[in-house]
């Protein structure tokens, strides 16, 4: 029997293979499709901000394979290499062992991972948010500091642990920022402290908050962060990341016990290793999703260089709306390269950007009509409730949007995911050469 192995579970590989096998079944055709990935579900990291404000729940935004992905074989494990010659794959499944699986066509969407530079202390002391565990532990960890901070008898240590430092000011890091924010007024609320007690710093190398969206409606999220008390930093970044406190770029030193590191992605580590030519640290691809040279060996997604053919030279951002639509193309030209129908070039132009910045506000761009506001808001809202490709999954998050607009937010911490589970070794795969 044919087989097609899909390596990787986000949107990329979640759509090429539920549409791949709607596909086949429709035909009757004879192959077998199996998607390989370290967790069981395909994540809506959009509203991974949500979770670390404590908005929504963490199942909310995991999508089952099992039961959404009808005839597709799901297993556990992580790829860590792939025999072209043979045909087949070796991945380590959660007991550690060593496994092997054969392929007729290979789909290679493992996505991307947060990009790490060399910043001292950075991977023992920051934590990103690419995964639910990193997500769970920054909302846990800022309840659990203020928490320390109402009953620290050091004035200074206090202030500290009621200091919060994101660096990445792009869409992921503000909209993070916002919702820790959101999250410290409720515990402010609830234990009775001044919200205001509670800094918070957006760092950026760049000279805009959110270049993605545009000056007008960047200008308009920065009044915003402002009025919600984050300070924003541009043309600064980190120097040094200790246990208590960081330096910036400047020279100047912030006290805190929480470092939020959303300054952008690279390829997933698979691709590195895999040893076929890259660009940009992301896999090369044609317009047809194909990796050159090697016939019925498919890429896309994050993990990428798909040329964006609206734009000759450039390559797709790594972004939901071109990784959903790149997971469709692949699985038509999966089943054209096994005979049925045709294949077809990657070609989508960019719908816009919505972007949630915490109670009534939002910015959004939706085919560059710009909005911010209360009516961005409700564009944003709905547009996620309807992208999030599973129907319990819509209601459940809508319920929790609802609830947010009658009740005050939880202020619980459950501790599920600890400082160690939130590595970016142990959360996103990161291989640390170093002490991490
Ligand atoms: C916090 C945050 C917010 C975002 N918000 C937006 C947004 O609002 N709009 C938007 O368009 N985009 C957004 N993005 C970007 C979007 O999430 C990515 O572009 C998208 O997830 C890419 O999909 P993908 O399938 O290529 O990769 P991923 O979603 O990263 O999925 C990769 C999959 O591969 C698995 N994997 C990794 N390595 C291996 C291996 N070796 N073996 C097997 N499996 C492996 C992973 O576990 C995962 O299941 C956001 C990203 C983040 C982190």
């Amino acid at each position: 029997m044919t087989s097609v192995v899909i390596v990787g579970s986000g949107f990329t590989g979640f759509e090429c293979a539920r549409n791949l096998a709607k596909k086949l079944r429709r035909q009757d055709a004879d192959v077998d499709i199996s998607i390989i990935s370290p967790v069981d579900y395909m994540l809506y990291t959009p509203l991974l901000p949500d979770v670390a404000g404590g908005l929504v729940d963490a199942r909310f935004v995991a999508i089952p394979l099992a039961n959404t992905l009808r005839g597709v074989q799901a297993i556990r494990g992580r790829v860590d290499g792939v025999d072209f010659d043979a045909r087949t794959v070796t991945y380590v499944d959660p007991e550690q062992r060593a496994r092997v699986l054969p392929w007729d066509r290979l789909v290679l969407t493992p996505g991307s991972v947060t990009r790490l530079f060399d910043v001292p202390g950075l991977a023992e002391h920051a934590r990103g948010l690419k995964s639910t565990a990193e997500a769970l532990y920054l909302r846990d960890h800022v309840l659990e500091q203020l928490e320390l901070a109402d009953v620290d008898d050091d004035q200074g240590r206090a202030a500290a642990r009621r200091t919060i430092v994101v660096v990445g000011a792009s869409y992921s890091g503000t909209e993070l920022a916002v919702q820790l924010r959101a999250l410290a007024d409720a515990a402010a609320k609830s234990m009775s402290f001044a919200p205001e007690d509670v800094k918070f710093l957006l760092l950026d190398m760049a000279d805009q908050v959110m270049p993605e969206v545009g000056d007008k409606l960047g200008a308009a999220a920065q009044r915003v962060l402002k009025s919600r008390g984050i300070e924003v930093r541009l043309g600064v970044t980190l120097k040094e990341v200790h246990a208590e406190h960081v330096v910036l770029s400047d020279g100047s030193l912030v006290r805190t016990h929480t470092v939020a590191w959303v300054t952008g992605v690279t390829g997933a580590p698979l691709i590195e290793q895999l040893g076929l030519p890259t660009e940009k640290g992301r896999l090369k691809v044609t317009t047809e999703l194909e990796v050159p040279g090697y016939p019925g060996v498919f890429g896309a997604g994050d993990a990428a260089a798909v040329p964006d053919v609206t734009q000759p030279g450039k390559i797709t951002p790594p972004t939901a709306q071109h990784a959903t639509r790149q997971g469709k193309v692949l699985a038509r030209n999966v089943a054209a390269s096994l005979g049925i129908g045709k294949a077809k070039t990657y070609k989508h132009r960019n719908m816009g950007l919505v972007v949630d910045l915490g109670p009534r506000y939002a910015v959004a761009n939706p085919l560059n009509v710009q909005l911010s506001g209360f009516p961005a808001k409700v564009v944003t809202r709905a547009y996620h409730i309807y992208a999030i490709p599973r129907f319990v999954n819509r209601w459940a998050v809508a319920l929790a949007y609802l609830t947010d607009v009658f009740f005050e937010r939880s202020v619980v911490s459950f501790g599920l995911s600890s400082s160690e589970d939130a590595r970016f070794s142990a959360s996103e795969g990161i291989p640390m050469p170093r002490a991490d």
